[in-house]
């Protein structure tokens, strides 16, 4: 078999960047602002900016929803807006939403349906801010990394700068901003101040792009007559990292799935120097940036190195090594939670089963595979980019949610070892038969769409 091309050694290298700010300006009418004590940018936003505007708009809290309108009539084409965070609300409900909670327009949705509506920029105001905080300013000259996704029309936003209230007042005039903020802070319906306000306004940034890169790591073992058939064993080896000086261990998530996949890689391996090879190529990836957003399984499915129409099944494995405190049927020491096995192929069930019942023994919990399941767990990890392109997936899980779940305190001393071999022998033979089957997993069941 030839190696893949995009396989360097045993690395799939993916880009990832960080934005930088460089600098940014603000000046309206003959006011010049400085960044970082008046006012901050985003630099995740945008591309480069320099832009000019003779207008600013005010529009309320920026919300066009169907119970509520800031816009109305406003003609905003061109114009730089500006708007209050959060959002009106009247006995403790959102007078947009009519939902008690009132977080449903993040100043990110604010500036989405502002560029919707033809704005060009827009400035925003926190009616309780009167100075920025050093986080706020530090957090401000960078993004976090980011996957570089092509951003579709529909999340495209506008760039906005978050002032302080003595730029704001600047802007409106002292008791005109006085009288809007004190409304913001009541909760006030914002929708009748019609205010334009002539003035000349400057505002550009620069930004620099740092890139940095990732990977995932992937071994094979060649098949016999089926080789070009694929088989793939899947967790993820990256976990929350450093917080301060804090280590998040991951042991469960998914230290335990990592190592699965590295001693499932080992016995197969020795099957095959015992002549008991397997007859499709079985793969073992494990991926980086699932907590991120799973982007590692994401690049691969975007950019696979063995074609995804001939692969199989993807067995992943994310967090086998503990009991879940909140199962509170059958035997806390024998089970495991198998999800996506009615989904995608007729075929899963029969083989995990059959498998099960000969080798394992273990009490297959279904309760996750249930699609309306709030903790959606059939979306939450890695298998799900090869489900969204159509190939079989079953996904092995421990359940765990609490009270270590995303702590430090996930450490190696809580894994129960015995509980974790009897699922990855689960997974090996459930693996070794789809290995040496005649014929790959059919695929005759439609994936729901996500909702
Ligand atoms: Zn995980």
């Amino acid at each position: 078999m030839q190696h893949p091309s995009g396989l360097k050694s045993y690395q799939q290298t993916y880009p990832l960047y960080k934005d930088t700010l460089l600098d940014a300006s603000l000046k309206i009418g003959s006011s010049k602002f400085i960044l970082g004590k008046d006012f901050i940018v985003t630099p995740g936003t945008a591309d480069n900016i320099d832009l000019k505007s003779n207008q600013i708009i005010f529009i309320g809290y920026g919300i066009d929803d169907k119970n509520y309108d800031d816009y109305g009539a406003k003609n905003v084409k061109g114009k730089i807006v500006a708007f209050f965070a959060g959002e009106p609300n009247l006995n403790g409900k959102s007078l947009s939403s009519g939902l008690a909670r009132n977080a449903q327009w993040s100043t990110n949705k604010k500036v989405i349906l502002a560029k919707q509506k033809g704005a060009v920029a827009a400035i925003v105001i926190n009616a309780s801010m009167d100075t920025l905080s050093k986080t706020m300013v530090n957090n401000s000259r960078k993004t976090n990394l980011i996957y570089p996704r092509p951003v579709s029309a529909e999340a495209e936003k506008v760039p906005y700068a978050i002032i302080v209230n003595n730029v704001a007042k600047n802007i409106f005039t002292e008791s005109n901003f006085s009288e809007l903020a004190a409304k913001a802070k009541a909760g006030e319906p914002l929708n009748n101040n019609n205010i334009a306000i002539n003035l000349k306004t400057k505002f550009s940034y620069k930004k620099r792009q740092i890139p940095f890169e990732s990977s995932n790591v992937i071994g094979y073992i060649e098949g016999t007559d089926k080789k070009d058939e694929y088989v793939f064993l899947t967790g993820h080896y990256d976990h929350l990292g450093k917080r301060d000086n804090i280590i998040f261990y991951g042991a469960d998530d998914d230290g335990s799935g990592t190592t699965s996949v590295i001693e499932m890689a080992q016995t197969f391996a020795r099957a095959k120097a015992a002549g008991n090879g397997p007859r499709r190529t079985i793969v073992f990836m494990t991926v980086s940036g699932e907590e991120k957003g799973l982007w590692g399984s994401e690049y691969y499915s975007d950019h696979p190195l063995f074609p995804l129409e001939k692969t199989s099944v993807d067995l992943n494995t994310d967090m086998v090594g503990r009991t879940d405190l909140d199962r509170k049927i059958g035997d806390s020491t024998n089970y495991v939670y198998v999800v996506g096995d009615d989904k995608i192929s007729s075929d899963l069930k029969t083989i995990s089963e059959t498998q099960n019942k000969k080798y394992a023994n273990l009490e297959l919990d279904y309760k996750y595979n249930d699609p309306n399941d709030r903790q959606r767990i059939y979306y939450r990890s890695d298998h799900y980019n090869f489900a969204r392109k159509g190939v079989p997936i079953i996904f092995y899980y421990d359940g765990m949610l609490r009270p270590d779940y995303h702590q430090p305190s996930d450490t190696i001393d809580k894994i129960n070892f015995d509980l974790m071999e009897k699922r990855v022998r689960l997974i090996f033979v459930t693996a070794w038969e789809m290995a040496n089957r005649d014929n790959m997993l059919k695929r005759d069941i439609a994936l729901p769409a996500l909702n």
